[in-house]
């Protein structure tokens, strides 16, 4: 049997003592937390992450710059994390030529904590976020953490945004807080900058805020905008990113976020707990933000064998979704759990998320693409 990371045979539990109901929050009775399996297997193409260990130049820079930070542990963080903030900054201008005054980037312990924020900050009772299906799992989640009402609408059957339909819903819905995803997770699909514009403007006119989530923004295809080019024009739009994707950064806990308005960083100030990042955290990151270019040399592979695993799921007659992320949503399958499980047995760990009959792999090494090909069509084979 595979055991999950961390799992160890352990001493039983000490006993409850008496009958003492918890008063746990009504809407959070029975409900169980909810991740994607970590096993330790071969081949992990289950959550996005960049296949590809630190250089160690990289890791060089990191262990020097941690060992100065440690004197001063004693200490609390710097609370602004300014140096950081600047340092996504000049990230974000060299990667997508957009410059972002420190004072309009938020950073905090991954994109996950900085949607938590947002949603603390422009959510809550009485109010609704709304977004597109299928999506990223956890915003629901973030939702009802802060009680806030959530509603999602469905996007087409080749899962890009019907951009007229979503408006409508805007107006008639009148949410505050607008989730689009680009690209889109679990689907990979992009998002026209145009088709941005009029979500924007219909956002703006209910008052509602639009957060673009631009985790997968770096494999995105060569050409294409990101939505931080919709900055100087739009004050209710928020970009997140992250530094677990394409920076290969996913252990370090770094996301952050360009607005177009700096009192959206105020209020996002308001709703954190104190000294939220740690020195150590930011001390990595501001390490690796000085090597962005190393730590991101595997992109273009990664691009590549998204394209040529792509074109070759399609050559076995597979429903592919067109990605512009480092995963690929296919199917269909009777039975995906059974798929899954043929795949894990090999030692291929993937996910079942998306819409009914589908899978995700992320896209990992060659050599783990190879082994994935390899014991998906035994796996299938066995499906007959
Ligand atoms: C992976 C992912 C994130 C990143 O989360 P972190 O908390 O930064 O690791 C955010 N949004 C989406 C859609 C993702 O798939």
């Amino acid at each position: 049997m595979v055991m999950p990371f961390g799992f160890a045979p352990s001493v039983e539990p000490i006993k409850v003592p008496g009958a003492f109901e918890l008063p746990i929050r009504d809407d959070l009775q029975g409900v169980t937390s909810y991740g994607a399996p970590q096993l330790d297997v071969p081949v992990c193409l289950n959550v996005n992450e960049n296949p590809f260990p630190l250089p160690d130049e990289v890791v060089s820079a990191i262990t020097a710059s941690v060992q100065l930070v440690a004197r001063g542990l004693n200490r609390y963080p710097q609370r602004d994390a300014v140096a950081l903030r600047q340092a996504l900054g000049d990230y974000l201008a060299s990667e997508s030529g957009v410059e972002v005054p420190w004072r309009q980037i938020w950073a905090a312990n991954g994109s996950n904590e900085v949607m938590h924020h947002l949603f603390l900050a422009f959510g809550g009772p009485g109010r609704l976020a709304l977004s597109f299906d299928p999506t990223y799992s956890m915003y629901p989640e973030y939702a009802r953490d802060t009680f806030t009402a959530y509603k999602s609408f469905p996007r087409r059957a080749d899962f890009t945004i019907d951009v007229a339909g979503a408006c409508a819903q805007i107006s008639d819905n009148r949410p505050s807080l607008v989730l689009v995803t680009a690209p889109n997770n679990p689907t990979g699909t992009a998002l026209d900058v145009a088709d941005l514009r009029k979500l924007l403007i219909a956002a703006q006119q209910c008052g509602a805020m639009l957060i673009v989530d631009e985790a997968y923004a770096e494999f995105r295809r060569v050409g294409t905008p990101s939505a931080l080019a919709l900055l100087a024009e739009f004050a209710n739009l928020v970009v997140t990113r992250t530094m677990s994707k394409a920076f290969g950064m996913a252990g370090t806990r770094l996301g952050y976020a360009a607005v177009a308005d700096p009192a959206v960083v105020d209020t996002l100030g308001v709703v954190r707990l104190p000294y939220h990042l740690s020195s150590v955290t930011q001390a990595v990151a501001i390490a690796a933000l000085s090597h962005s270019s190393s730590l991101q040399a595997q992109v273009a592979t990664i691009r590549d064998e998204r394209d040529a695993l792509q074109d070759w799921l399609l050559g076995q007659g597979f429903a592919v979704a067109r990605s512009d992320a480092n995963f690929i949503l296919f199917g269909k399958f009777g039975d995906r759990e059974a798929v899954w499980q043929r795949l894990l047995d090999q030692g291929v760990l993937i996910r079942v998320t998306g819409p009914e009959g589908y899978l995700r792999v992320s896209i990992g090494a060659p050599a783990e693409n190879d082994r994935f090909r390899v014991a998906l069509m035994s796996a299938i084979g066995e499906e007959g």
